[in-house]
């Protein structure tokens, strides 16, 4: 029987799908869960052993010390693991990425830098030390331009500011998220980067040996232009020409090569526009939150059935089938307090809806970006074309009524809120 580390981050969607694949596949597998000061109120099973999933070397050492026997692979469920995953394997023996590649595709600025160095299309980058004033900059800042903080995810402390006001006030901000989020804080500083018009697409690809494998790219047919960044809609199969999809793989393969990412799941996201395919992250995972169900169909099993596949050595065929699927990332209308929702059956009977999941539980504080990252829950649809499969998730969301009563948590006091897409 194959036996695999499974690191899960304490409040994620996916854990569920990952030990299901694991049972259906007959893996075994030990649980390491992130440590948060906070228990997520679905988790379902003891984990072995809580670790520091943020302090990898420390880690790493725990889990040489108390989990004994063999293992035939180390996974991280989620963006949050998958350094100590990656620094596992290599202590292990086992088959990853290298550390320092998964540690730079995970921190925005050195993720520019290789970008640049690589000569692919990059917006202007400045880096902000902790403590140092974006005046200094007055004379060669061109607006609009975003404020970012280094390496949180779901567009968490992520501000788009068209003057200076707007980014000396966006550099507070996303200062004090970062604060709360990121114990490096003060080392790491932010990136402040100028704005890149266009279209958004997201790529989900597997790679193997080197070689990508393009499972889906999707389009998001809802504009991202701020100032905040919050995810709505994934639809695929693209719209795009089919020459510009290529392009887009091409350039997503191309950056994991530079990146020396050369094995498991990637998550890209670009955007397009007259000037090119702009790359605007590459993270050594699997799509986030409950996205991954929307392509169970067109693979033919749980994106987790196949990661874990993958990971313990039986890569399966990929059956790809017809049709277009969706997946809606329910926002998170204002920060309060989750209460209850309305309106689901109604939802789930639109012609196309095949679910919808609500998340969030009832009592619990939530936000939306930049100062939370999670959603409300997941619609999903599949349909024959991605328009009618567009029109029954926004027809769905509609009849859902959310209710969200004031609640005073202290700004950026979202620390266990996961699912970056
Ligand atoms: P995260 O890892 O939190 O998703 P990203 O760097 O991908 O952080 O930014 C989140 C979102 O913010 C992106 O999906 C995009 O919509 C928007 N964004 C980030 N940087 C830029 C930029 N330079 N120009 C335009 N939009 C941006």
């Amino acid at each position: 029987m194959k036996r695999v580390l499974l690191l899960l981050p304490t409040t994620g969607y996916r854990n569920d799908d990952f030990l299901a694949a694991a049972k259906k596949l007959g893996v075994e597998i030990v649980a390491a869960a992130d440590h948060c000061h906070r228990l997520a109120p679905s988790w379902g099973m003891p984990p072995i052993k809580a670790l520091h999933f943020d302090r990898p070397e420390h880690a790493a050492e725990s889990v040489r010390r108390e989990i004994d026997g063999k293992l035939d692979a180390v996974l991280a469920v989620d963006d949050s693991g998958v350094e100590l995953a990656a620094l596992l394997s290599q202590r292990l023996g086992l088959p990853g990425n290298p550390v320092h590649a998964v540690r730079r595709v995970r921190d925005k600025l050195a993720f520019r830098r290789l970008l640049r160095e690589h000569g692919f299309p990059c917006p202007q980058f400045r880096h902000l030390p902790s403590g140092q004033d974006p005046r200094q900059w007055a004379a060669e800042l061109t607006f609009p331009v975003v404020v970012k903080a280094r390496r949180l995810s779901g567009s968490r402390g992520v501000i788009r500011a068209d003057d200076f006001a707007a980014l000396i006030e966006a550099v507070q901000r996303v200062r004090a998220i970062q604060s709360q989020a990121d114990r490096d804080h003060r080392e790491l500083g932010l990136i402040i980067e100028d704005f890149i018009p266009g279209c958004e697409y997201a790529l989900e690809g597997m790679l193997e040996q080197g070689r990508l494998t393009t499972l889906a790219l999707f389009d998001k047919p809802d504009p991202l232009d701020g100032p905040y960044f919050e995810e709505t809609l994934y639809v695929t199969p693209s719209r795009l020409p089919g020459a510009t999809q290529d392009r887009i793989s091409q350039e997503v393969a191309r950056a994991c090569s530079a990146a020396e990412l050369a094995t498991g799941p990637i998550h890209a996201e670009v955007r397009v526009n007259d000037r090119g395919i702009w790359m605007l992250e590459v993270a050594a995972r699997s799509i986030g939150g409950l996205c991954g169900r929307v392509l169970r169909h067109s693979l033919g099993m749980s994106l987790e059935e196949l990661i874990l596949r993958r990971a313990v050595g039986q890569p399966p065929p990929i059956a790809g089938a017809d049709g277009a699927a969706g997946v809606m990332m329910i926002p998170i209308p204002r920060r309060g307090i989750y209460d209850g929702v309305e309106g689901l059956t109604d939802a789930r009977s639109v012609p196309f809806i095949t679910g919808v999941t609500v998340t969030a539980e009832p009592g619990q504080s939530i936000a939306p970006p930049p100062d939370g990252a999670g959603y409300l829950g997941f619609i999903f649809a599949r349909a024959a074309s991605p328009v009618e499969a567009e029109a029954a998730l926004r027809s769905a969301h509609r009849l859902l009524r959310f209710d969200v009563r004031a609640g005073f948590p202290a700004r950026g006091d979202y620390p266990c809120l996961q699912g970056s897409p």
